[in-house]
């Protein structure tokens, strides 16, 4: 009699935390989550100590504002505003201790994140994570060294490899927004662009190069993620810290998905 009691309670015991696990499983760490009920987005940013991000421009300005304007301009609009803040200066981002290697591949990168990552995806709340290493993207053991950043597919978590920027052959007031244009490109692979979460509204996915857009006007037109066709991007369409490097056509997709 005993046995059977215990037993039983063992079966509702299972059941019961079956359907608990149930309601509790919502993945907030999806492109969907920050277009459902999430009203601020934070950029976390991490940094080598030989791999710091530019901060300012020639003028003290914070050259962040740029990737807060850009983040901004894909949530401009929608029924419930989005406000997105980013660090002011180095003194707002974390510096990681040096990691002593030269290259990362993607899993390198997602164990940053798990080591040092503060922030995190809530209903309400929207964390993309940048790191910026002192090393070269490894894709399948071949060492990319003209790759400036990547996003982890389906992830908020990107990585920008300095040593590319600082070799780019371009002057300092270039590197700045080289720099900055990468973390907007890279920031929008996380937010779902093009065709990466979020769904099309327009034909603007340029398929034959992953998720890009065909407007070569656009920061994710493919060739934007290399140094040369990006330095001309910037130089044609003349950068401020307030200048909008989305096309239309990608816009248009993150203003209009309300899953
Ligand atoms: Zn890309
Ligand atoms: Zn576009």
């Amino acid at each position: 009699m005993k046995r059977h009691y215990l037993l039983l309670s063992l079966v509702f015991w299972v059941s019961f935390s079956a359907c608990k696990k149930d309601s509790d499983e919502v993945d907030y760490n999806t492109v969907e989550n920050f277009y459902r009920s999430v009203s601020t987005i934070e950029v976390e940013v991490a940094y080598e100590p030989d791999a710091a991000p530019y901060t300012t421009l020639p003028n003290g300005d914070n050259i962040w504002l740029f990737t807060q304007t850009n983040i901004e301009a894909l949530f401009d609009g929608r029924d419930l505003p989005v406000s997105v803040t980013v660090p002011p200066n180095l003194a707002a981002m974390q510096q990681i201790p040096d990691q002593n290697r030269d290259n990362y591949s993607a899993q390198d990168i997602v164990n940053l994140a798990n080591r040092f990552r503060q922030g995190t995806n809530t209903e309400t709340s929207g964390n993309l994570w940048v790191v910026f290493v002192d090393g070269y993207f490894k894709q399948n053991d071949t060492l990319r060294t003209n790759v400036l950043g990547v996003n982890i597919t389906g992830t908020s978590i990107t990585a920008v490899f300095k040593p590319v920027i600082e070799n780019s052959g371009l002057l300092t007031a270039q590197r700045r927004y080289v720099e900055q244009n990468t973390v907007v490109h890279e920031l929008g692979h996380g937010l779902g662009l093009v065709n990466s979460g979020l769904p099309l509204t327009n034909d603007h996915h340029d398929e034959a190069n992953g998720g890009h857009c065909d407007n070569e006007d656009c920061v994710m037109f493919w060739q934007n993620q290399g140094v040369a066709n990006l330095s001309s991007f910037i130089n044609q369409m003349g950068m401020s810290q307030f200048s909008v490097v989305f096309g239309p056509e990608c816009l248009q997709d993150s203003r209009a998905f309300y899953p």
